[in-house]
This record gives C-alpha cells, sequence and structure tokens, in this order.
C-alpha cells in the first residue's frame, strides 16, 4: 500500500428548494446562506466544506462534490458519499435523481458515466475490471437488491481486515448502460418485495457499490478502489414520528443503524480508543468510510421550511459532528517484487533510524533517571543518530557482520521476533475467531429472528385459531339450528309425501272404482245390446207373423171373393139350382164367418204383439237412454280422475324432486356439520395440547376429515347415479304417462265415435217406430176393412137370407100361380145389379186391400235391410267398446303397475335415506368426528398415534 495520508471527512450542505405543500402552507424559508461555507439558521452559524442553496443544479452540485471522487477511486482510492437527511430532504434526489434525464440525474448516474469517459481517456496499458453491487439495509438486515434470494447477508472482514458483505451478488459491468440497467433492475426488485415503497425507502439504507480494479499490463502494477454511494434512511427518529403499523422492536432496529452511525461518528470525533462499528450492519460495511481508509464525502441534505427546523438543525449538527472524523487515505495497490524490494529496503532503514533513536533515548532516559545530567552534546538528536546508522550501515557493509539486535539488548522491550509472530498469528487467529463468533452471532440471530416471526406465527395461528373456533362455534351453532329446520323441514316433507301416497293410494283406489263401474256398466251395455237384439228378432218374427197373417188375410179375401164371384154366378145364371145353392151360400158364410172371427182373434193378438213390442221398444230406448247418459258421466269421471292423476302425478314429482333437494341439503349440512365439528374438535385439542402436537392432530384430523369427505363424496356421487336413474325412470315413467295419455285420447275418440254410433242407433229406432206406427195404422186400415168386410159380409148374408126367402116365396108362388113371373124377373135383375154393386165396391176395396199390401210389402225387405244394417252396427260398435275397454283395462293395468313400480322405486329410497340424514351425530370432546361413519377404533388409534408423536 501506498503512503497514508489523514484527511477529515468533506461534509457539504444541500438545502432543497420549498416544495409545493410547504408553499401552499406558507412555510417560512429559514435558512440564511454566508458564502459558500456558511449556513445559518435562526441566527446560528453552521460552517461545511461547501453549502449548496436550493437553486443549485444536479450538474453543479456533482461538478462541486462528487466529480473529484471518480478520479480518486479510479487512481485507487476509495471513496464514499453519505446522503444524510430526513426523509423528503432530497437525498434521494441528490444520490440518483432523474437516472434518464440528463439535466435532473443525480451523483450516482452521473459519477457512473464519468468513470467510462475517464477509463475511455486513460493509458491504453490499463485494463480495468468493474463490478458493481446493490443492497439495501433495513431493520439490520442485508438484503441483497440484484438477487432477491439474499435476504440477510452476514459481514466478513477480508484479508486485510477490511469488512465486506459476504456472498453479496457481484456483477460485472462494461459499460454506463450496464450499470443503469444493474440499478434499474434493484430498484424494480426492492419496490416488489415491500408493500409501502414510500415508507420502506424512508427506513431503509441502500448501498451502491462499484469496485474498480485496474492493472497496467506494462508495470504490473495492480490498483483498486471501492466506491460506496449510500443513500441512508431518513435520519428523523422513527418513534417520535409514529411509524404506523410497526411495534416497539421494529423501531429500534429501523432506528438501530442510524443511531450507531451517529455513535460512531460521534466516538470518532471525540478521538475514542473504542469505535463500536460492531453495533450495526450499516457501520460495520461502511467502517472504512469512517474512519478508515477512505476519501468520504457526506451530503447533509436539508430542508429550508420552517416547519422542519428542529429536524434541520440537528442534521447540520451532525454534519457538523461528523467533519471532525479523520481518514487515514492510502493507496489500494498491489506492489510488483522490485516495488516490494525497494519498499523493503526502505521500511528497514526507517526501522533501524528508529531503533537507534529508541535505544539513545532511553539510555538518556536512564542516565536522566539515575540522577545524571546529561551534557546538551549527549542529548538526543535527531540528525546525529540518523548519521549515526548511516555510519553503523557502512561499517557493517564492511565487515559483513551481523548487527546487535539493538532492541533485545533494550530493556523493556522483551518481544523476540518469534514471539512477535507468535502474536501476530494468535491475533489473526482471534480475529478469525471473532469473525467466525460474529458469523455464528449472525447466524444465531437469524435463528432467533425465525423462531421468533414462528413464535409470532403460532401465536397469530393460535389467536387465529380461536378467533376460528368462536366463529365455527358460532357457525356451529348456527348450523344446528338449521340442521334442526331442515330436519323439520324433511319431517314436514316425508309426512308430505306419506300423504301423498295415501292420496295416491285413494285415487288409485277411486280409479279403480270408476273401473270396476265402467266395466259394469259396459256390462250392462253389453246386455242391453243383447235385449236389444233379442228385441230385434221378435220384432222380426212378429213381422215375419203379421206378413204371414195378411198372406192369409189375402188367401181368405181372395177365396172368399171367389166364393162371392161362384155366388154370384151361380144366382146370376142357374135358378134351379138355387135350392142346392142356397145351402152351399149358407155352408160358405159359415166358413167365411169362421175365418173372420179366427182373422179377428188373429189381429187381435197381433196388435197386443204389437203394443207389447211398442212398450217394450221404448223401455229399451229409456234404458238406452239411461245408458248414454250413465257412459257420458262415467265418461265425465274418467276424464275427471285422468285429470287427477295427471296431477297427482305432477306433484307426485314435484314432491319428490323437493325431498330431493332437501335431502340433499340435509347432506350437505351435514357435511358441513362434520367438518365445523372436526375443525371446533381440531380448535379444543389445540387449546389443550402444545401447539405442535396440536398441529399434528389437526393434520390427523384433517387426514380424517379428508378421508370422511371422501366417503362422504363417493356416498354423494352414488346417490348422485341414483338420482340420475330415477330422473332416467321419471323420464320413461312420463313417456309412458303420455303414452297412456295419448291411449286415452284415441279411446276418447273411438268413445265419440261409439257415441255417435248410438245416435245413429237411436235415430235408427225412431225410425223404426215411425215405421211400426204406419203398420199400425196399417193395422188400423185393416181393421176397418175387416169391418167393413164383416158389414159387407153381414149384407150378404142378409141378401141371402132375403134372397132365400124370395126364392121361398117365389117357388111358393110359383106353386100356387105361375102368372107373376115378369114381376119376379125383374124384382131379380135389381137384386142381381144391386149384388153386382156391392161385389164391385168389394173388388175396390180388396184391390186397395192388395195395394196396401203390396206397399207393405216393398217397405219391408227396405225395413228388414235397415234392421240388419243396424243390428250390424251395433255388432261393430260393441266390439269396438270390448276391444276399447280392452284397451284401457290394459293400459289401466299397465299404468298400475308402473305406479307400483315407482312406489316400490320410492319407498326404499326413502328408506335407504333415512340413515344417511342421521350422519350428524353431537360429537363431544374426546370423541372424533366422523366416528360414526369410519371405523371409529382406527379414528381413535389415529390420534393417540399423532399425540403421541409430538410429545
Ligand atoms: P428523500 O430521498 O430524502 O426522502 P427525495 O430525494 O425523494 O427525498 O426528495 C423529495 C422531493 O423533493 C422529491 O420530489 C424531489 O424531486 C424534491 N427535491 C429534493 N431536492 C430537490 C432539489 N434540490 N431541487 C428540486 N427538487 C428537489
Ligand atoms: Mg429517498
Amino acid at each position: 500500500m501506498a503512503d497514508a495520508a489523514e484527511t477529515s471527512i468533506k461534509v457539504v450542505c444541500r438545502f432543497r428548494p420549498l416544495n409545493s405543500s410547504e408553499v401552499a402552507r406558507g412555510d417560512k424559508y429559514i435558512p440564511k446562506f454566508q458564502g459558500d461555507d456558511c449556513v445559518q439558521i435562526a441566527g446560528k452559524p453552521y460552517y461545511f466544506d461547501r453549502v449548496f442553496q436550493s437553486n443549485t443544479t444536479q450538474e453543479e452540485f456533482y461538478n462541486a462534490v462528487a466529480q473529484k471522487i471518480v478520479k480518486d477511486v479510479l487512481d485507487g482510492y476509495n471513496g464514499t458519499i453519505f446522503a444524510y437527511g430526513q426523509t423528503s430532504s432530497g437525498k434521494t434526489h441528490t444520490m440518483e435523481g432523474n437516472l434518464h434525464d440528463p439535466k435532473m440525474m443525480g451523483v450516482i448516474p452521473r459519477i457512473v458515466q464519468d468513470i467510462f469517459n475517464y477509463i475511455y481517456s486513460m493509458d491504453q496499458n490499463l485494463e480495468f475490471h468493474i463490478k458493481v453491487s446493490y443492497f439495501e439495509v433495513y431493520l439490520d438486515k442485508i438484503r441483497d437488491l440484484l438477487d432477491v434470494t439474499k435476504t440477510n447477508l452476514s459481514v466478513h472482514e477480508d484479508k486485510n481486515r477490511v469488512p465486506y458483505v459476504k456472498g453479496c451478488t457481484e456483477r460485472f459491468v462494461c459499460s454506463p448502460d450496464e450499470v443503469m440497467d444493474t440499478i434499474e433492475e434493484g430498484k424494480n426488485n426492492r419496490s416488489v418485495a415491500v408493500t409501502n415503497m414510500n415508507e420502506h425507502s424512508s427506513r431503509s439504507h441502500s448501498i451502491f457499490l462499484i469496485n474498480i480494479k485496474q492493472e497496467n499490463s506494462q508495470t504490473e502494477q495492480k490498483l483498486t478502489g471501492k466506491l460506496y454511494l449510500v443513500d441512508l434512511a431518513g435520519s428523523e427518529k422513527v418513534g417520535k414520528t409514529g411509524a404506523e403499523g410497526t411495534v416497539l422492536d421494529e423501531a429500534k432496529m429501523i432506528n438501530k443503524s442510524l443511531s450507531s452511525l451517529g455513535i460512531v461518528i460521534s466516538a470518532l470525533a471525540e478521538g475514542s480508543s473504542y469505535v463500536p462499528y460492531r453495533d450495526s450492519k450499516m457501520t460495520r460495511i461502511l467502517q472504512d468510510s469512517l474512519g478508515g481508509n477512505c476519501r468520504t464525502t457526506m451530503v447533509i441534505c436539508c430542508s429550508p421550511s420552517s416547519f422542519n427546523d428542529s429536524e434541520t438543525k440537528s442534521t447540520l449538527l451532525f454534519g457538523q459532528r461528523a467533519k471532525t472524523v479523520k481518514n487515514t487515505v492510502c493507496l489500494n495497490v498491489e506492489l510488483t517484487a522490485e516495488q516490494w524490494k525497494s519498499k523493503w529496503e526502505k521500511e528497514k532503514e526507517k526501522n533501524k533510524t528508529l531503533k537507534n533513536t529508541v535505544t539513545w533515548l532511553e539510555t538518556e532516559l536512564n542516565r536522566w533517571r539515575g540522577g545524571e545530567s546529561v551534557p546538551a552534546e549527549e542529548q538526543f538528536d535527531k540528525e546525529k543518530a540518523k548519521a549515526e546508522v548511516q555510519a553503523l550501515d557502512t561499517a557493517l557493509n564492511n565487515d559483513k557482520t551481523p548487527p546487535k539486535p539493538a532492541l533485545n539488548t533494550l530493556p523493556g522491550v522483551k518481544l523476540t521476533d518469534a514471539e512477535k509472530e507468535k502474536y501476530e498469528a494468535e491475533m489473526a487467529k482471534l480475529y478469525k475467531q471473532l469473525d467466525d463468533k460474529d458469523d455464528e452471532i449472525n447466524q444465531q440471530s437469524q435463528l432467533v429472528e425465525k423462531l421468533n416471526q414462528q413464535m409470532l406465527d403460532q401465536e397469530e395461528l393460535l389467536s387465529s385459531s380461536r378467533r376460528d373456533h368462536d366463529t365455527l362455534q358460532t357457525e356451529l351453532n348456527r348450523l344446528l339450528a338449521e340442521n334442526e329446520a331442515s330436519k323439520e323441514e324433511v319431517k314436514e316433507v316425508l309426512q308430505a309425501l306419506e300423504e301423498l301416497a295415501v292420496n295416491y293410494d285413494q285415487k288409485s283406489q277411486e280409479v279403480e272404482d270408476k273401473a270396476r263401474e265402467f266395466e259394469a256398466l259396459s256390462e250392462e251395455l253389453n246386455e242391453k245390446s243383447s235385449s236389444l237384439a233379442s228385441i230385434d228378432s221378435e220384432l222380426q218374427k212378429l213381422k215375419e207373423m203379421t206378413n204371414h197373417q195378411k198372406k192369409r188375410v189375402t188367401e181368405m179375401m181372395s177365396s172368399l171373393l171367389k166364393d162371392l164371384a161362384e155366388i154370384g154366378i151361380a144366382v146370376g145364371s142357374n135358378d134351379i139350382k138355387q135350392q142346392e145353392s142356397s145351402g152351399l151360400i149358407d155352408e160358405e158364410f159359415t166358413v167365411a164367418r169362421l175365418y173372420i172371427s179366427k182373422m179377428k182373434s188373429e189381429v187381435k193378438t197381433m196388435v197386443k204383439r204389437s203394443r207389447q213390442l211398442e212398450s217394450t221398444q221404448a223401455e229399451s230406448t229409456q234404458k238406452m237412454e239411461a245408458m248414454e247418459t250413465e257412459l257420458t258421466a262415467c265418461q265425465l269421471r274418467i276424464s275427471q280422475h285422468e285429470a287427477k292423476i295427471k296431477s297427482l302425478t305432477d306433484s307426485l314429482q314435484n314432491v319428490e324432486q323437493k325431498k330431493r333437494q332437501l335431502e340433499e341439503n340435509v347432506d350437505s349440512l351435514n357435511e358441513e356439520i362434520v367438518q365445523i365439528k372436526a375443525q371446533e374438535k381440531v380448535n379444543t385439542m389445540e387449546k389443550e395440547n402444545e401447539i405442535q402436537s396440536a398441529n399434528e392432530v389437526k393434520d390427523a384430523v384433517e387426514r380424517q376429515i379428508q378421508s370422511h369427505r371422501e366417503t362422504h363424496q363417493k356416498q354423494i356421487s352414488s346417490l348422485r347415479d341414483e338420482l340420475d336413474n330415477k330422473e332416467k325412470l321419471i323420464t320413461e315413467l312420463q313417456d309412458l304417462n303420455q303414452k297412456i295419455m295419448l291411449e286415452q285420447e284415441r279411446l276418447r275418440v273411438e268413445h265419440d265415435k261409439l257415441k255417435a254410433a248410438d245416435q245413429e242407433k237411436s235415430r235408427q229406432l225412431q225410425e223404426l217406430t215411425v215405421l211400426q206406427d204406419r203398420r199400425e195404422q196399417a193395422r188400423q186400415d185393416l181393421k176397418g176393412l175387416e169391418e167393413t168386410v164383416a158389414r159387407e159380409l153381414q149384407t150378404l148374408h142378409n141378401l141371402r137370407r132375403l134372397f132365400v126367402q124370395d126364392l121361398a116365396t117365389r117357388v111358393k108362388k110359383n106353386a100356387h100361380m105361375d102368372s107373376d113371373d115378369t114381376e119376379g124377373s125383374t124384382a131379380q135383375k135389381q137384386k142381381i145389379r144391386f149384388l153386382e154393386n156391392n161385389l164391385e165396391h168389394l173388388t175396390k176395396a180388396h184391390k186397395q186391400l192388395l195395394r196396401d199390401n203390396a206397399d207393405l210389402r216393398g217397405e219391408l225387405p227396405k225395413m228388414e235391410k235397415r234392421l240388419r244394417a243396424t243390428a250390424e252396427r251395433v255388432k261393430a260398435l260393441e266390439s269396438a267398446l270390448r276391444e276399447a275397454k280392452e284397451n284401457a283395462a290394459r293400459d289401466r293395468k299397465r299404468y298400475e303397475q308402473e305406479m307400483e313400480r315407482i312406489k316400490d322405486a320410492v319407498k326404499p329410497k326413502n328408506m335407504g335415506r333415512r340413515p344417511s340424514a342421521q350422519i350428524a351425530k353431537p360429537i363431544r370432546p374426546g370423541q372424533l368426528p366422523g366416528a360414526s361413519l369410519l371405523n371409529p377404533s382406527v379414528n381413535r388409534s389415529n390420534l393417540i398415534k399423532g399425540g403421541g408423536n409430538t410429545r
């Protein structure tokens, strides 16, 4: 190393302008500047190496204060620039400024720029290695700003006993841009790690270190220079400003490094033998800058506002104190062998002279002490001593005898070289030990901090878990209440379901009844239709009979007429045969009478029959009407029932859905309860046990909860599957229901058709009755005819009698007197004419009858055809009805089966669900949650194991 030179710390003072808020507040501008090295505050002058007024530009400041340091550092000296002052007094403005604004950039970017500019202008034989580090000290911890993982670095001493930050990132740089990038990176890392950047930066020290090593390739001379650029934390007392969110310890730590700086500076200023560098990391790092081998400049930043006057004063006082600190600066040079040799020679010379001086002085002192008075020429003289040493040297060089070691002959100096070496070695060892201890202390303090942190964490955890416990307790209570409520709800729902089931049963019962009724009605209808058929057949028979009778009547009439004609012929042609023929006529008449009476009786029976038929027909129509009304009523009822069934199924579905939801709710609530209970359990356990054991227990419990949750989830998934199945079933059922409805619709349509057919039939019936009426009319006519025939016959009979009498009288007259022939013949002629007239009448009537009969006969096949068609239609309708009934019965059966199936499906589900709703058992201390679900013995053993491990 080069020669050391003592130099005091350079202190400059910089006042910033009043800021806008201070101006707005109307603060006074308190500093009064005197020359460029004095500032007066409240009349008291403070002297510094330089004082900069508020209007000083960054460039002016740099040129005046920092520029020289660049040269020093490149010449192999250490340099340091501190910025000291209260927060927002302009420290960062001074050190960094606006990094990328050429006008507003601060000291650091300008130094960086200058270093490279300087290097570019230097000797070409020189080779530079520049590396930079960037770290901050916060709460007495060193955080590497270029590697965020290094948060607590330690300070070590190198072989020259110069402290350095061990393990901090050193970035080699080749250009100003690279340095600026590094600074940028560091600043970014700094702001990322903290929540409140302003607060953090005002309480932390940021240190930017530029390490320059140069080697002359020709002379092999090596120079090193270190430049520390320090932006200190705000000098105001943290406690005083009342830092928010900091506990007392933290405030102390924040103050620690700055107060250590003050103490170190005071100790140095007072020339104290002990300087407590080791009190804080910051003073330790900057040990060389404070009273060591360094050209140090301290920038005292001040606010000019009257508002900050006390802080400004204390800052100025601090600066004045720092001004008295003396540093010993020497060149950091690694000498070449030759340089070392000459240096050694020089030192040896110096040593000799000094040794001689010491010897001389000691002997002189002894003489003085011995009461001897030393004459003036024998007293110590520097020049003489030097000359003596030189003479001794030449003599030594001449006789080559080793010089007597003066040191050892001297009294008071008892150290041998070996001893010295030993002591030095021991000292080195002790220092090493000191460093090791330092390291250890560092580690221990880190450990302590970690443990403290852990303690705090644990405490926080404890309190939070206590809080959690409380909240969980309340939550649990609430959930229990909710659970109760939902249980109640579930019960209600179940009740409602049961009611619904009962209702459903009732309804299905009703439906069955109705179906039975419907069957009965259809049976009745069958019967009625069969009776109708029988009546039809009877009617047919009657018709046949009437036909038959009519035939007979016509036959009879024709035979009668024939007879009459024969009689007429006989009467007209043959008088001789009158005697015989009168007997014949008599006979014929009796026959005719017999016939007529027979016909009468027959007609009477026919009339009776037809009346009967009519009455039965009326009855049957009545019955049919009644049946129709009944049928419509039945249909109405069926439709009502269908609607009811539909609504019931809907409500059933709704209830099912609701139930399912409720069950899900209950499940989730149960799960929650179980979880909460588990949590509660954990909390209580925590309270009882130690924190660690509690954690383990919690783990165990959590594991259990996990398993419990898994099983629960499994259950839920299975339930969900079941639910899906049910839903599928329901959709199937709905499809079926739809089908059934369709079928019902079809049946209804058919029923309508049947009804229409029925109506058609009744209309035909009516037609038939009309026909019957007409027939009746014909019968009446027939009766009239019979009567006229009878009357005719009577008149004929009378005529015959008259004729017979006349004949008898005429025969008598003939016997007595044959003269009256012409009169008799005229009378006979008159009678014949009369008879002929009568006959004509009769033939006319007969013809009429025949025509009527023919008409009736023509109508008969039509009627028969119609009857047959009606019967066929009835038969077809009956078969259709039967089919429809069969279909309906089948569908109903299917429907019932489905319903049964659904009921069966619902029943086991309800039964299966009930136990799951009972999972939530009350859990008491000493009982594990979920023990009812899982194997309780396993749980307990787990718990005991978990507890035992920690103990
Ligand atoms: P500190 O780092 O001491 O807390 P800053 O350097 O951040 O304070 O300065 C606070 C504010 O004052 C900044 O906005 C800065 O730009 C401004 N300021 C500081 N010194 C000066 C000055 N000499 N000239 C102009 N503005 C300044
Ligand atoms: Mg700042």
